[in-house]
C-alpha cells in the first residue's frame, strides 16, 4: 500500500497570565450502524418515521421479550474497527448499564464494557498537506441507542418516541491524542470519512447519526510528552466532559470555550472538578450538568438474555478482505497515479461518489487536466449551488467528452467552459452541442488570416505602434479572438499576427 509521509504539528497553546498551556482532547463518538434493522430486533431503522411506528416489542421491553443480535449489526461494527486498523475480539459480551428515563422502557442500556468487540486501533487525521495526526484509537463497543423525549410539543406535557430505541450505535472511544479544537474536528471528519467509504456509518450529523462527547484537560507544555512516555494520566489535568455535540463547528467553538474556561479557573488557584458539561451555542458557554458525585452507579452487570459474543476469525478475514480501498491509500495512490497534488488529491478523496466520479473522467486522459475541470469547474459550480456530486447534472461521460474535444484541438478551454456551462444547465452531449452550434475551433487559416487582415487593415495606428513595440501584438491575437468568438486556435492566430505584421521574433 502506498503512504504519503507527513509530520505531526505542535499542540495548541494557550497564553495565560501565569505562562502557556497546553489542550488535551480525548473524544467518544457514537455512530449510528448503518443498518436497516435495529442491534435486537427487527424494526425499522428508517429516519423521519410517524413517532412510535418502528417500535418492536422487545424495543418496548414487553414483558418476557427478548433480544435476538443481528449479526449484519456486527459485522459492521467489524468492518469498522478493521477500518480502524484495529484488533478485533472474537469473544465479547454485553453488560446492562442501568439507569431510568422515560425514553429507556428497559431500564438498562445493553452495552459492552467489560469485553468490548473491538480493541485498539488508530486513525490519521488529516490536517493539511503532509500534517497529521495519529489518534489512538482505544476501544469500540457495540451498544443500544435510547428513545427520544419530546418537551417542546405541549406546555403541560411530554412525549415520547420509541422508532429510535435500540437502534445500533458503535461507540468510538480514542485516547487523549487531540491537541487542539480544529484536530478534534477534524478527527470526527475523518472518522466519518472512513465509516463512509466502508458503508458503515452515514455520518449525518443533523440527524444524529454522529454525535460525540468531548473531554477536555489542560496541561503545561512537556506534560503531554511525560504522559506519552509513560501513559501515567497522573501528568495531565483533570478533565470534563461535554456531552452530546453534533456538530463539527459547535465542537470547536465548545472545546475553546471549555479549555479557556479551566485556565482561567486554574491560574485564579482553583481547581478544575471532574464533571459533565452541556454546551449552549446560543452563549458559546459550557455549562455544568452533573458532578463527579451525582454520576451514575449504572450497576454495571452481564445480560443475562446474550450469550456471550464469539466471533470466528475466518469470518473477520473474510470482511478484511472484502474492505474497499480505504481513505489514505485512494489519496497516496491518487498523487502517485495521477500526478496531482496531496491537497488536491485530499479533495477529490473526500467522498467515495467523489473519488469514483473522477476516477471515470481521468480514466485514459490527462490526471491533472482531469483533477482541475472537476475539482475547479465541477466542484466549484455545485458547490455554489449546495449540492453534491449524487446530483451532478454533469455525468462524468459528459466531462470527459469536453475533455476530449479539447484534446483533439476541437475546442480551446474557453470553449470548453462555454460548452461545459450548456451540459450543465442543458445537458447534452458535448460533441453534438460542439458541432450543432457551430462552437468547433477555427484552425482553417485561410479563415484566421481573413479575420487578422481585417484587424491589420482596419487599424494602421496600431500596426505602426507594434512594429516598433513587437510586445503589442497581443492587442491584435485579441482583436482576432473576439472577432472569431473565441473560436480561432490561439497558436495559428499568434503565428499569423507576427507574420503580417513583419515582428521578427522576439528572441
Ligand atoms: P469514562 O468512562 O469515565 O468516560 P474513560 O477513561 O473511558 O472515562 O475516558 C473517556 C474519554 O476521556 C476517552 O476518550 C479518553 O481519551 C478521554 N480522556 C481521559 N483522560 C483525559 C484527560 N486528562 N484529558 C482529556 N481527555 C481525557
Ligand atoms: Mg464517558
Amino acid at each position: 500500500m502506498l503512504d504519503l509521509t507527513y509530520s505531526e504539528p505542535a499542540a495548541k497553546r494557550i497564553q495565560g497570565a501565569t505562562g502557556d498551556w497546553e489542550l488535551v482532547i480525548g473524544l467518544e463518538v457514537h455512530a449510528q450502524v448503518a443498518s436497516k434493522a435495529k442491534l435486537f430486533s427487527g424494526a425499522s431503522t428508517e429516519f423521519g418515521a410517524e413517532p412510535n411506528s418502528n417500535v418492536a416489542f422487545v424495543d418496548a421491553a414487553m414483558p418476557g421479550m427478548l433480544p435476538v443480535l443481528n449479526e449484519f449489526c456486527i459485522e459492521q461494527a467489524v468492518r469498522t474497527g478493521l477500518g480502524l486498523k484495529a484488533r478485533i475480539n472474537l469473544t465479547s459480551a454485553f453488560d446492562r448499564k442501568n439507569y431510568f428515563y422515560p425514553d429507556l422502557p428497559q431500564g438498562y442500556q445493553i452495552s459492552q464494557l467489560y469485553h468490548p468487540l473491538v480493541g485498539e486501533g488508530e486513525v490519521l487525521v488529516d490536517l493539511g498537506p503532509g500534517v497529521a495526526r495519529r489518534v489512538r484509537i482505544e476501544r469500540i463497543h457495540v451498544e443500544q441507542d435510547a428513545g427520544k423525549s419530546i418537551h417542546d410539543m405541549d406546555p403541560a406535557l411530554s412525549f415520547v418516541d420509541l422508532n429510535r430505541t435500540g437502534v445500533a450505535l458503535m461507540e468510538i472511544v480514542s485516547r487523549p491524542d487531540i491537541r487542539g479544537p480544529e484536530e478534534a474536528a477534524a478527527y470526527v471528519g475523518k472518522l466519518r470519512q472512513i465509516m463512509r467509504y466502508l458503508g458503515t456509518c452515514d455520518g449525518n450529523m443533523q440527524n444524529g447519526n454522529l454525535r460525540a462527547d468531548v473531554n477536555v484537560s489542560v496541561c503545561r507544555p512537556g506534560d503531554y510528552e511525560r504522559y506519552q512516555a509513560t501513559q501515567d494520566f497522573g501528568h495531565l489535568g483533570t478533565r470534563c466532559e461535554i456531552k452530546n455535540m453534533n456538530s463539527m463547528r459547535f465542537i470547536q467553538q465548545a472545546i475553546e470555550y471549555e479549555a479557556r474556561r479551566q485556565i482561567a479557573l486554574l491560574e485564579d488557584g482553583g481547581k478544575v472538578v471532574q464533571e459533565t458539561r452541556l454546551f449552549d451555542p446560543d452563549r458559546g458557554e459550557t455549562r455544568p450538568m452533573r458532578g463527579k458525585e451525582e454520576a451514575h452507579d449504572y450497576r454495571y452487570f452481564p445480560c443475562p438474555d446474550l450469550l456471550p459474543l464469539e466471533i470466528e476469525q475466518g469470518w473477520v478475514d473474510a470482511i478484511r478482505d472484502s474492505l474497499p480501498e480505504l481513505p489514505d491509500a485512494r489519496k497516496a495512490r491518487f498523487v502517485a497515479d495521477y500526478g496531482i497534488t496531496e491537497y488536491d488529491a485530499g479533495v477529490l478523496t473526500a467522498e467515495p461518489a467523489n473519488a469514483e466520479y473522477f476516477e471515470a473522467v481521468a480514466a485514459g486522459r490527462d490526471g491533472k487536466q482531469a483533477a482541475n475541470w472537476v475539482i475547479n469547474e465541477l466542484f466549484g459550480r455545485l458547490n455554489k449551488e449546495g449540492h453534491g456530486i449524487n446530483v451532478s447534472p454533469v455525468s462524468a461521460a459528459q466531462l470527459g467528452g469536453i475533455l476530449d474535444l479539447i484534446g483533439s484541438g476541437d475546442i480551446s478551454g474557453k470553449i470548453a467552459k462555454e460548452v461545459f456551462e450548456i451540459v450543465y444547465t442543458e445537458g447534452g452531449e458535448p460533441a453534438a452541442i460542439v458541432a450543432e452550434r457551430g462552437l468547433r475551433q477555427v484552425t482553417d487559416t485561410g479563415a484566421i488570416e481573413a479575420a487578422v487582415d481585417k484587424v491589420i487593415a482596419e487599424n494602421p495606428a496600431q500596426v505602426e505602434k507594434a512594429k516598433a513595440n513587437p510586445k503589442l501584438a497581443g492587442w491584435f491575437v485579441g482583436q482576432v479572438m473576439k472577432a472569431t468568438g473565441g473560436k480561432a486556435n490561439p497558436q495559428a492566430v499568434n503565428e499569423l499576427v507576427a507574420a503580417k505584421l513583419e515582428l521578427r521574433d522576439p528572441d
